[in-house]
């Protein structure tokens, strides 16, 4: 009889695996392998530790679930709300996320998704387009 395997909930993978403080999820335990300044996302543990609400909720002691917490809500800007609460590396997203109107700040380029947009800087978001990615970059 084989046992289903402990999984990384954001990846599959199924080895070195830690649980979440905040979520008590299986995670990869991959924060040592993390490269500073690669955009690779080489570490679930660490991208879930700092890119999303359930994280931060947890980390602050605020009460009740992170999906319902006003403190969290007041806390960022509402795109990095949505974003924080949406991503992939969240196990369990928003399930009504606040719309938004993200305009790059390079082309006028205007979404409500945060998929659509590469960067942010001082001056603002910037999109995916190459372009805007470039100047972004230079900034
Ligand atoms: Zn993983
Ligand atoms: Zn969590
Ligand atoms: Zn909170
Ligand atoms: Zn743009």
């Amino acid at each position: 009889m084989e046992k289903k395997k402990p999984a990384c909930g954001l990846c599959g993978r199924t080895s070195n695996l830690t649980k979440t403080d905040c979520c008590d999820n299986w995670i990869c335990d991959d924060e040592h392998k993390y490269v500073p300044f690669s955009y690779e996302a080489t570490s679930c543990s660490r991208n879930h530790r700092r890119y999303t609400l359930c994280s931060f909720h947890y980390n602050e002691r605020h009460d009740g679930k992170w999906q319902d917490c006003e403190k969290c809500k007041e806390e960022f800007d509402l795109e990095d709300y949505v974003d924080m609460g949406t991503n992939e590396f969240n196990f369990e997203k928003l399930s009504n996320p606040p719309k938004i109107s993200i305009k790059c700040v390079n082309c006028g380029f205007k979404s409500n998704s945060m998929n659509d947009f590469a960067y942010k800087t001082s001056k603002g978001m910037y999109c995916i387009k190459h372009k805007c990615q470039k100047k972004a970059m230079t900034f």
